[in-house]
């Protein structure tokens, strides 16, 4: 391709005066804007590119065939849970009975909040909780929805000592960052060599500060985090609660629930284990769950089934209405007052995906989609160990860990000629791969995060493996090349640093 033309702002296109359209003689020229008013009319004309129709749909066809997306290639981005959306899912989405507006009334919107109900109730199901709420935005968002939840339930009890909560050090970001804007103080706790959360370190960190504790599990290694029933009872014993981070709920789908490990409050991303597009920001879905008792602290407003059907007498068939919108007075924080923390019911085109999802796999085929995917991540681990670094040597869930190249592939760790894990992402890209997470977790200098997910062929697992051996190889064989790469994209390796100092967000016309 020509990059040199194709690759050019839609703004160096413009030529004054170019347009895409034609329109009829304007039977107000000459008419006196300034009647206006000088206040409404603006005084200088806005900086829009001029361009005509051919130009335009050339530009932004050629900008998404430079996307990169589950559609087009392999994505074995760890922690992100790139799987396959169905298309059925959009489909159903955008069926026209589901595009209603929000303020419609209940009575019209009945297979909307039946839909919703039944995800909720889905969910709460899958989660081994009580009751779920689809109000939250994201998964942090569902974090912060949660901890909110736990710290009504202390307070509640007037138990307004407790500030704290425990965030082991290999946690998702975001994590701790909800913890911070719940208020709360967050405690460390440390994982032991094998990547799960040290008991020991724990005990210490346990007392009446404490409103609860988050995990992940999987935790952000991929790893079965086996001691959860010992570590749930401690913390209950000291009073607070246990706190479930299943934004990668994909590998326990069917096979495990967090309310049967002794969680308290959970959130589920629904645009990772339920099959929403997902990247770049949004939109996303992160219903939160609590177990029995805990559900009065939950955000408004509410879907439930309507208690008592009006079954009058020769009734308007619309008027039996079995599905309402409430909003309960919460006893959140003692004081009678609710808690909201979305506009509306939430994000519910990802609901309607989700539910295409759950209903289109059905509770038998449901926990297959757990199992392949830890199957396909155990298939590339081993696969791979003889040429990657594998620091924590176990059976992974759905995803894992590798400390960058072996040594006798890249160097020595130590040595700043050797070659890096942003290396090999890079050159990955030439072979047509998204690469994996790189140096997330922090736990590892050179880590390398791969989740292939459920949904991919072996052949292509077998592609992927290939390459990443042709990789290693390479690294050995010619480290210059590794170091060059990519060479394939339409830009080469970037400044991340003075992306992100110095970002451009707007067009600054040159005349
Ligand atoms: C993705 C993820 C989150 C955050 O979810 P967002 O929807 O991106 O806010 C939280 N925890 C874990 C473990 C995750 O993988």
């Amino acid at each position: 391709m020509n990059r040199e033309y194709y690759g050019k702002l839609i703004f160096e296109l413009s030529k004054p005066g170019r347009v895409g359209y034609s329109l009829p003689k304007n039977e107000f020229e000459g008419y006196d804007l300034l009647q206006l008013g000088t206040m409404t009319l603006r005084q200088t004309k806005p900086l829009l590119p001029e361009c005509d129709e051919l130009t335009v749909v050339r530009h932004y066809t050629n900008m998404s065939n430079n996307n990169f997306g589950v559609d087009t290639g392999f994505y074995p981005l760890g922690s992100c849970t790139m799987k396959y959306n169905p298309k059925l899912n959009e489909e159903l989405a955008a069926l026209p009975g589901f595009n209603i507006h929000p303020m419609t009334p209940a009575k019209y919107a009945q297979g909307s909040l039946k839909l919703y109900d039944e995800v909720q109730k889905t969910l709460a199901e899958i989660a081994g909780l009580s009751r779920f709420t689809l109000n939250p935005y994201a998964g942090a968002h569902g974090e912060l929805t949660g901890l909110m939840v736990i710290r009504s339930y202390h307070m509640s009890r007037g138990d307004v000592a407790r500030t704290k909560i425990i965030v082991p050090d290999s946690a998702h970001g975001t994590n701790p960052a909800s913890a911070a804007v719940c208020g709360l103080q967050i405690v460390e706790v440390k994982s032991l060599a094998d990547g799960t959360v040290d008991v020991e370190a724990l005990k210490p960190l346990l007392g009446p500060d404490i409103a609860g504790m988050m995990m992940t599990n999987p935790n952000t290694l991929g790893l079965f985090e086996r001691q959860i029933p010992e570590i749930a009872r401690l913390v209950h014993e000291c009073g607070g609660l246990m706190y479930y981070d299943g934004a990668n709920l994909n590998p326990m789908l069917g096979v495990c629930r967090p309310g049967d490990m002794g969680f308290d409050v959970m959130h589920i991303n629904l645009h990772k284990t339920f099959s929403t597009p997902h990247g770049g920001g949004g939109p996303g879905s992160g219903p939160v769950g609590v177990r029995k008792g805990l559900e009065q602290f939950l955000p408004n407003p509410q879907v439930r089934p309507t208690p008592t059907l009006p079954c009058r007498e020769g009734a308007d068939t619309i008027d039996a209405q079995e599905y309402e919108v409430y909003t309960p007075l919460s006893t959140r924080e003692g004081q009678g007052e609710s808690l909201y923390v979305s506009f509306f019911l939430g994000n519910f085109g990802i609901i309607i995906r989700a539910y295409a999802y759950l209903l289109s796999l059905g509770k038998e085929n449901i926990p297959m989609a757990g199992k392949l995917s830890v199957l396909n991540a155990n298939y590339i681990k081993e696969s791979l160990r003889s040429h990657y670094l594998l620091p924590i040597d176990t059976v992974c869930k759905h995803e894992f860990v590798f400390d960058g190249l072996r040594e006798e592939y890249g160097g020595d760790h130590h040595s700043p000629e050797h070659v890096t894990t942003l290396d090999v992402a890079k050159r990955l890209l030439d072979y047509g791969f998204h690469a994996p997470t790189i140096y997330f977790p922090l736990l590892f200098h050179e880590a390398l995060m791969i989740e292939p997910t459920e949904t991919e062929s072996k052949d292509t697992l077998d592609a992927f493996i290939d390459v990443m051996k042709r990789i290693a190889e390479e690294a050995k064989a010619d480290p210059q090349l590794l170091k060059s790469a990519p060479h394939d994209t339409p830009v080469r390796r970037m400044d991340d640093v003075k992306a992100v100092k110095e970002p451009k967000f707007t067009y600054k016309s040159v005349s």
